[in-house]
């Protein structure tokens, strides 16, 4: 069990490339916390550092209340799971995971006991004798789990632990790691480049973008309340549709104006007021594909704020339909009702349920509402 705190720390690699900017963040004891975003962004250099495998540029790290940024990472009390699993290939899935608890001098029975209680943990008991080569990919990935939870580490680090598995697979695991979290009642910090993993399994998330921290909070509130177009584009799939609009006051009501279209910003905004200071002004209306309604789906909310679009794509999921849009030289996606009598290139009536709508400043791109 451990808490962690990152002050000011910051990454260059070979003095000139800055991969990490100023990340500060608390983790608590006990949390699972998700580093994500895309490609390059740093998420893996920040749990390096966490790790001990690459050094901090500047900053501080402490591990329950201790500056650990000189300690070795096998005094830091951490144990990593990587992408590649990193197994031994010429050692039995046993000897695997007890190579740690050897190389601590721990005794043969202490060892037999640790490893058959991951093993019955991870559900791996059959497995002990065989050879990383016999083994699924998720199998593999259980049993570099399990060299983890031996080593009963204050610490999990995950770096796409998952990425190797097919898509089914994918989804067992994560329910899976969920449940080691809670059984486990330890720390997780765990890298991943894909929003589902993010939304699904942590208790809070952290997105990251070119090196610098974009917004933490839990995953609903991400969701709610993205902090800026970064966000907002990044979680949620499909993501998230943006429209340029102008913001304009008639009498008491606020309206964004896109082309000749106009959707009625709601007064029951919490922070309409604010709006009021982009009167007049470009503004990026965000709206998610579900709050998008077709006409002619029965559950159509809004009769005021509605625009007409063309139907590019349609694409059928079963449980629903993914309407692909085009308003002019916007494009669109719709969720709707599958078996909606709509076809492609009809023109439909959309309304937005613009209680749910986003506003974002066009020049700083953070969140307005
Ligand atoms: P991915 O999802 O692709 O693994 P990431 O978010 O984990 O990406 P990092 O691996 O942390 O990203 O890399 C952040 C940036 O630092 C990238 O631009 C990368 O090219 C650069 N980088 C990483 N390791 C080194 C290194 N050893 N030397 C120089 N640059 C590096």
């Amino acid at each position: 069990m451990a808490s962690l705190v990152l002050k000011d720390i910051n990454k260059y690699y070979t003095n000139t490339f800055h991969a990490v900017k100023d990340l500060n963040l608390t983790i608590d004891d006990k949390e699972f916390i998700i580093l994500v975003g895309p490609s390059g962004c740093g998420k893996s250099t920040s749990l390096r550092m966490i790790a001990g495998l690459e050094e901090i540029s500047s900053g501080e790290l402490y591990i329950d209340d201790k500056l650990v940024n000189d300690v070795e990472p096998k005094d830091r009390d951490i144990a990593m799971v990587f992408q590649n699993y990193a197994l031994y290939p010429h050692m039995t899935v046993f000897d695997n995971m007890a190579f740690g608890l050897k190389l601590r001098k721990m005794s043969k029975e202490e060892i037999q006991t640790k490893v058959n209680e991951a093993a019955e943990i991870l559900n791996i008991k059959e497995l002990l004798n065989r050879k990383p080569k016999e083994l699924s990919g998720g199998q593999r990935q259980r049993v570099a789990l399990g060299r983890a939870i031996v080593r009963e580490p204050k610490v999990f680090l995950m770096d796409e632990p998952l990425s190797n598995l097919d898509a089914k697979l994918r989804v067992q695991m994560r329910s899976e790691i969920n449940k080691l979290h809670k059984k486990l009642q330890t720390t997780f910090i765990y890298v991943t480049h894909d929003q589902t993993e993010a939304m699904t399994m942590g208790t809070r998330i952290v997105v990251m973008k070119d090196g610098i921290v974009q917004q933490v909070a839990d995953p609903q509130t991400i969701y709610e309340y993205p902090a800026n177009l970064f966000v907002a584009g990044f979680i949620g799939s499909p993501q998230m549709n943006f429209i340029n609009c102008n913001l304009v006051e008639e009498g008491d009501k606020i309206y964004a104006i896109f082309g000749n279209n106009k959707l009625l910003i709601p007064t029951n905004k919490a922070n309409v007021v604010k709006a009021k200071d982009y009167i007049g002004k470009d503004i990026v209306l965000g709206i998610r594909p579900k709050d998008l309604y077709a006409k002619a789906d029965a559950t159509f909310p809004n009769e005021e704020s509605t625009f007409t679009a063309r139907i590019d794509v349609k694409e059928l999921l079963g449980s629903e339909t993914y309407l692909y849009l085009k308003l002019d030289d916007i494009d669109l996606i719709s969720i709707v009702q599958p078996n909606l009598a709509i076809e492609i290139g009809e023109r439909i009536e959309i309304s937005v349920d613009m209680n749910k709508c986003h506003l974002f400043d066009k020049d700083t791109e953070q969140s307005i509402l």
